[in-house]
């Protein structure tokens, strides 16, 4: 029998293990639908005025609540236990959720009463290790026609994450146009929604394109544009301050986004993405490019613990999205077929994992 069960590290011994863990892509697989599949996924949490509030004792989760989720033989369940684990770690999620009841229920397919179910037991239960399996059978059940995330077979975390977010906006609004939802209710848009919009602006001539708006849950970029602009901008022996992560991912997330100018005056020019909110939490995807990947040590070398919004986008407009800046508190990485979950535990300063452990029946 496998299980996944929490295990409390020293913050420094994090990054290498968390790498090292890394370096395969989960399309590595085989089973992974879409070849551009994520390895990981970050949360940043905005300090501002909750960070004060988190930090106060007794407000945080305490390590006792702590606990593992079940991955039997056959069950291949690990990319969804680490999505579930992390946010079960984020406090705003996790305390947003506890707060919500009334919702469009499906019954035996609903993920939002699934989800509710393994928090609840989470906190009350006396085991150390859970199934499940009730949200396992309900994603399967809501993504049958589509053919992902069915029983026993391995899918991408970082999609599973992003979908239970989209359905837990579905299960409150029931409204399938994401892009307007302004739901006090709906997590998913009032804390994780990133609300954008891209142009081309020739700088030579002044002209445009139409502005085109759009809603985020998870950015994605890409391993492989990061390290080029690492490279780029420090070479082989400078590592990059910290406070530059957001802007090293906006470098990369720019390149090869070239487009001739609307107007024809002859220049190529690059897309701006514009923030118009202050996401509370923010989650970054990287594209793994290649199944095997030797970027890992190169992709450690990149990360910052702290990202601010103004370096993440080429433009940030709302006030307080300019004055806040994020702090990691966790992440799901893949290995050797397998999704592990690790996540900041504030109130002791420890990174905690949720890596599997093998029982001999
Ligand atoms: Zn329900
Ligand atoms: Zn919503
Ligand atoms: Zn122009």
């Amino acid at each position: 029998m496998k299980w996944t069960q929490p295990l409390a590290i020293p913050p420094h011994h994090l990054p290498p293990l968390s790498m090292s863990s890394c370096s395969k892509s989960p399309a590595n697989s085989g089973e992974v639908a879409g070849s551009n599949s994520m390895a990981w996924v970050k949360m940043f949490k905005k300090p501002g005025e909750g960070l004060k509030k988190s930090y106060q004792p007794g407000s945080m989760l305490s390590l006792a609540l702590t606990k593992g989720l079940l991955n039997e033989p056959g069950q291949n369940s690990c990319f969804l236990n680490s999505a579930v684990q992390v946010l079960w770690q984020l406090d705003i999620f996790r305390r947003s959720l506890r707060q919500l009841s009334g919702h469009f229920c499906l019954g035996d397919a609903c993920i939002f009463c699934a989800l509710k179910s393994i928090f609840s037991q989470f906190q009350q239960s006396r085991e150390r290790v859970l199934p499940s399996d009730s949200l396992r059978n309900a994603l399967a059940e809501t993504f049958k026609d589509e053919q992902r995330f069915q029983l026993g077979l391995m899918d991408d975390a970082a999609e599973c994450f992003e979908n239970i977010l989209e359905r837990i906006h579905l299960h409150m609004v029931s409204d399938t146009a994401t892009d307007a939802c302004s739901s006090k209710s709906c997590i998913t848009h009032q804390k994780f929604a990133m609300m954008l919009y891209e142009q081309f602006v020739c700088r030579c001539c002044g002209a445009s394109s139409d502005p085109h708006p759009f809603t985020e849950f998870v950015h994605y970029v890409s391993t492989t544009a990061l390290c080029q602009q690492v490279d780029r901008i420090f070479g082989k022996n400078e590592r990059p301050r910290s406070d530059m992560f957001g802007e090293l991912l906006q470098a990369a997330n720019s390149t090869g986004d070239l487009r001739s100018c609307p107007s024809d005056c002859g220049q190529s020019i690059k897309i701006r993405r514009v923030l118009m909110n202050c996401p509370e939490i923010v989650t970054i995807g990287f594209v793994w490019d290649a199944e095997q990947s030797d970027l890992t040590d190169d992709v450690i070398w990149s990360l910052g613990p702290r990202l601010n919004l103004c370096g993440l986008f080429n433009r940030v407009t709302d006030e307080n999205a300019k004055r806040s800046e994020l702090h990691l508190v966790g992440m799901i990485c893949f290995s050797s077929k397998h999704y592990s979950a690790f996540a900041y535990h504030t109130k002791s300063s420890k990174w905690i994992a949720y890596v599997d452990h093998l029982l001999v029946p």
